[in-house]
Order: C-alpha cells, then structure tokens, then sequence
C-alpha cells in the first residue's frame, strides 16, 4: 500500500510538477531515514524528554460508574504543548534537519499546529514560518502570540475565505518557491503522499504504547476504540494499533448545528469522492464540485475533507464513521471536567460525546478514547456557548 502511494482508490499525488521532486525526496526520507536507529533514538528521546511520553491511559472510573461502560482514556492532552499534533511536527522537523533545510513552513487554522511546529523549531533551531487564515489571526490572538514568542513569522492570508484552506494553498505556494531550502510541515495525515503515510508512521506512536499499556493492565484488548476525525491524524494514531484485532473502531466527525442544517463537518455523511488539497478523499462539495464552507465549535474538526487512509477504511467497513453535534460535544466537556476533573478539548469531546449519547449500547463493554488534546484553549468557546441561540443565528466560527 504505501509503495503504491494510494490507499485502495484513494491519496495519490495531485500537485504542480514542481512539487513532484521534493515529494519524492520526501518519501526518501520515510523509506530510509526514518526507520534508521539514529533517527529512531533521537526522536524518542525528544518525545520522553520533551514531550513528556508516554502518557498514561486512565481508566475514568465515576464516568464508568455514571455510564456503565468502562472508560478509558488516552492522555494525549499531556503532552507537551497540549495535544497529539507535537509528535507529528517533531517529526517531521527532525527528518527535515536530516534533509538539511534550514526553514520550516506550515499552515495552521486555530493555531495548535503553528504552535507545536514553531515549538518544534525552536527547540531545533530551524527558521519557522507559519500561514494563518487572516480571520483565524483575529480570532486567536493568543496563539499567534506565542508562535511569535517562539521566534516565527506568521503570515496572514487575506484570500479566499481567509481560513485554513486558503492557508494551505499559501504555504504549498511557498514551498514551491523554495523547495530547496524549505520543508513543509503538513499537519495531518492528509494531503499529496507521503504526507499521510509520514504523519501516520509518526502518530502512530499513541496506538503502540496505548495498546501495550491497555494489555499489560488488563490482559486484553478493550472492545471498541473511539477517535474523533478532523484530518484525521490522532484518530489513525490511535487505530493503527488495532486494525488488525477483533476491535470495534470508531470514527466521530463534527455534527456542527446538525446534518441537516449543512453547517457541519460531516465528510463521510454528506461528502462525495474529489480531488481537494493534493489528494483524493471524500469532500464536502457542491454539484459543481466546489468545496463547500463547513463548521463546527470544535476548530480541529473544521475542515471539508479527511484524511485518503480514512477513505479507505471507510469503504471497507474496517472503521465505521459517525458524528455528534455541537451540543453534545460540549456537555460531554462539562461532565468530564465534573467527573474527572479533566478538561478535554473541544475536538476530543466529540469522541467523549459518542460515548455518551451510545452508553445504553456499549453497556458492560472497555471502551478507550483518545483524548487527542486539553480544553483549555477552548474554556470561552464553552463559556459563552449557548446550544439554542447558535442554531437560530448560525454559526459563529465559519460563518
Ligand atoms: C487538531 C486537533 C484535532 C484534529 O486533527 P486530527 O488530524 O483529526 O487529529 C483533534 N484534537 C485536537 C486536540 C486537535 O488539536
């Protein structure tokens, strides 16, 4: 599969020529340099040291007690920076060195993955340049802020709809300006290949340890495993691990206001096979095929399409995809933080809310949920949240 650089009919490399010689570069680097001992030492001593790996898998007991099924949860909200994404721009920084650029570029929406990249620069001394919708720049003040505090430019994008799509196009344009100096940090198992099979090899990392850890603690598998899907990177982190196991997985897209309202950022509910972004996956798209505005509370989650492997996984029935809306991921935030004391963010909350709204039908099962990152960053999204004024006035965040 991965030399075939599709995942069934799905990926591929749709890009400029331009683009092609540092894919293939790119892939080079998954092929020989990644698998090697040095490599390998160096990034796990970085994710022990740095990152603060391996988190722990927490069995949330009065949640067990309150559902009647057995909650586990993968602490990915403890790493370092807050959430699974380090360990995909770690990564990929490192291999970057090891290719000898000498500047990052990466895209970001609400700014969690500019963050983990210019940390990640930082950290190696890499020039760091990131690209933000110019919409999202003003509505996450804060997170430009410390990208800027870690020493990267960020670049606002005036065009399109000024958000995380037309920052993706940015930086694809840029880095193919200046392919030979630059790497591009994609941040999630999407776009031309390798990306998601490079993403994929470095997530992966949350499958491996949570099932070791679920084993030696139990002596056996749990029975279904739940992960909610933006592009799709901490939900394929976490199932890599079990593809292969009599292991129930599931997949949890942003409902937004409801699937029939169209504000949303259901691919697998409404979506249709296109091209988007340097690959081929499910879209959200018109009869024309333009790609649709999607929306969601959750900023992770907000995107119009996923992740090819995801595709695939869902044709063949291996994971089956569902969504919960906007109201139900944030209850699912407030019972967590009053039963565990645990803030999980928004996106994470929407695999919580499966759970919860499935509790009747997963009763008596081991349920383990990738807690892909914390809530404090979405505390005033919760706060000023009110589930019956948003449907009659729309959308605040896509809108
Ligand atoms: C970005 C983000 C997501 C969504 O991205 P995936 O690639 O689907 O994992 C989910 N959870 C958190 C906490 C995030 O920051």
């Amino acid at each position: 599969m991965p030399q075939s650089r599709y995942y069934g009919e799905y990926g591929g490399v749709y890009v400029a020529e331009t683009l092609v010689p540092a894919l293939i570069e790119l892939e080079q680097g998954l092929l020989h340099i990644v698998p090697d001992e040095e490599f390998q030492n160096e990034y796990r001593r970085l994710l022990r040291d740095y990152v603060g790996r391996p988190t722990p898998l927490f069995h949330a007991r009065r949640l067990s007690k309150e559902l009647g099924v057995e909650v586990y949860l993968k602490r990915e909200d403890l790493n370092h920076t807050g959430a699974h994404k380090i360990l995909n721009a770690l990564g990929q920084t490192l291999l970057a060195k090891k290719l000898g650029k000498t500047r990052i570029i990466a895209e970001t929406g609400a700014g969690q993955h500019g963050v983990a990249t210019a940390t990640c620069c930082a950290l190696l001394g890499l020039e760091c340049t990131i690209y933000m919708g110019a919409d999202d720049v003003e509505r996450q003040r804060v997170n430009v802020e410390r990208m800027k505090m870690l020493g990267a430019t960020v670049v606002p994008v005036k065009s399109g709809t000024r958000t995380l799509k037309d920052a993706i196009n940015e930086a694809l344009r840029d880095w193919t300006t200046n392919v030979r100096t630059t790497h591009y940090v994609l941040g999630t198992v999407f776009g031309p290949y390798p990306f998601p099979q490079l993403v994929r090899t470095f997530v992966s990392t949350i499958g491996f340890e949570a099932k070791a850890q679920f084993t030696e603690a139990f002596g056996g598998l749990p029975d279904v495993v739940v992960a909610c899907v933006g592009g799709g990177s901490n939900a394929i982190g976490i199932f890599s691990a079990f593809l292969e196991d009599d292991v129930e997985l599931v997949g949890v897209e942003a409902g937004g206001l409801g699937i029939e309202t169209g504000k949303h950022a259901a691919r697998f509910q409404t979506g249709k096979v296109g091209v988007f972004q340097g690959t081929k996956s499910y879209v959200l798209q018109d009869e024309f095929g333009n790609t649709l505005d999607t929306y969601s509370v959750a900023p992770g989650l907000d995107y119009p399409s996923v992740g090819p492997e995801h595709a695939f996984l869902h044709d063949t029935g291996r994971v089956r995809y569902t969504y919960v809306t906007d109201t139900s991921a944030v209850s699912a935030f407030r019972m967590l933080a009053k039963l565990e004391g645990i803030l999980p963010a928004l996106e994470s909350s929407h695999a919580l809310a499966y759970v919860i709204e499935n509790a009747a039908e997963l009763k008596g099962k081991s349920v383990l949920i990738n807690l892909s990152g914390r809530g404090d960053k979405d505390l005033s999204i919760v706060i000023s949240y009110d589930g019956e004024s948003k449907k009659h006035h729309g959308g605040m965040r896509n809108a």
